[in-house]
């Protein structure tokens, strides 16, 4: 999708330190990470976020959540999959993006403001 960020991302356009590349699926390091560990697992094929998803889209979705477990196996003491919907959210990039989250203690209940 043109004037999408992570879309550029997938495609190569633009850079990102990228940590996981399947057919299907890219991960990347957060540019502004909110613990060690923050990698972010999207989808290459524009998908504007969760609630998007349809019932066709499971093996890509099988696929996202594969990748972010492989990201989590090297974060000691536990990870945290996330995912915003829409502005109230904290969505800021309108292509579905899994954070992963780890390598400190989260606080529970998040985003509490
Ligand atoms: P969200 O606010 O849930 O939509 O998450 C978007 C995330 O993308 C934020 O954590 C940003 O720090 C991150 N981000 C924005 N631009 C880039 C970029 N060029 N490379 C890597 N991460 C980015
Ligand atoms: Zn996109």
């Amino acid at each position: 999708m043109a004037d999408c960020l992570f879309c550029s991302i997938a495609a190569g356009d633009i850079p990102a330190d990228i940590v996981l590349e399947t057919d299907d699926v890219v991960a990347f390091n957060d540019i502004n990470p909110a613990a060690p560990t923050h990698v972010l697992v999207i989808p290459k094929r524009h998908v504007a976020s969760a609630a998007e998803l349809e019932a066709d889209d499971a093996p890509l979705l099988s696929a996202l959540f594969d990748a972010a477990a492989r990201v989590g196996e090297a974060v000691e003491g536990g990870w945290r999959l996330v995912t915003n919907v829409g502005p109230d959210a904290g969505q800021s990039v309108f292509h579905l993006h899994f954070h992963v989250l780890g390598g400190r203690r989260l606080g529970w209940p998040p985003g509490l403001l």
